[in-house]
């Protein structure tokens, strides 16, 4: 399966209609190694404008196609999610590296996080783990 059946495999999935920008928003986000923000999408994405960007990266969002994560500036950044999200579960619980430097998010998926295990009585809603640092591209700039 190529990139773009892929992404048309996804959207039907997810009850969403095959559009152009649609397409063109996952490719943009698929070959990314960090999350993306908004004007960062925008900037590269061409002739489509921020209200339509802006619906389609909300109806991804609420779908489960993807997530969304702050980065130290406060700026929302997009990125996919593992396949196993879907409208009313997203499982996003990896890491989360924001570098301080560059202030580029990373999802850092291949991690194993430990199984979160709460004192009786608390009922987990949403579990997120970050973490801040410098991102290999800064620790070498800075040898
Ligand atoms: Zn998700
Ligand atoms: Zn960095
Ligand atoms: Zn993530």
């Amino acid at each position: 399966m190529n990139h773009n059946q892929h992404f048309e495999h996804l959207l039907k999935k997810h009850q969403l209609k095959r559009t152009e920008p649609r397409l063109r928003v996952l490719s943009l986000l698929a070959d990314k190694k960090v999350a993306t923000s908004q004007p960062d999408l925008e900037g590269v994405i061409g002739d489509v404008d921020r209200v339509t960007l802006y619906r389609i990266l909300s109806a991804f969002e609420e779908k489960g196609i993807i997530h969304k994560v702050f980065d130290l500036n406060g700026t929302a950044n997009y990125a996919l999610c593992s396949s196993d999200c879907d409208e009313h579960d997203h499982h996003d619980e990896h890491l989360h590296f924001n570098c301080t430097n560059c202030k580029n998010v990373y999802c850092l998926d291949e991690l194993d996080m430990p199984p979160i295990v709460l004192p009786s009585g608390f009922k987990l809603e949403n579990l997120s783990f970050s973490a801040t640092g410098l991102c290999p591209k800064c620790v070498n700039k800075k040898l």
